[in-house]
């Protein structure tokens, strides 16, 4: 049976955990695939500096692994822990 997440690309995802900054502004909710929290972007208080573009520090584990939901993926529980079997 074809998994229902298969057409998801684990590793074309991982790229938008890095210089999100400009998107996590216009963002209501996004994920942490390292601690697999679902917030606000409003609560990213950090941001660290990739080449003079931010990319989203987890205000819970202070791991770059936030991806907002501009970038067209599920923020859900499922997605997430997806993304931190693959990359953790
Ligand atoms: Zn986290």
């Amino acid at each position: 049976m074809k998994s229902e997440n298969s057409e998801l690309d684990l590793s074309n995802a991982h790229k938008y955990a890095f210089q999100n900054k400009p998107y996590l502004l216009h963002d209501s909710i996004c994920g942490c695939y390292h601690c697999l929290k679902i917030f606000s972007p409003i609560e990213i208080t950090r941001y660290a500096d990739d080449y003079g573009i931010g990319t989203a520090i987890c205000p819970y584990y202070g791991v770059d692994a936030v991806i907002g939901e501009s970038s067209g993926l599920p923020i859900t529980k499922e997605f997430l822990e997806k993304m931190h079997n693959k990359w953790f």
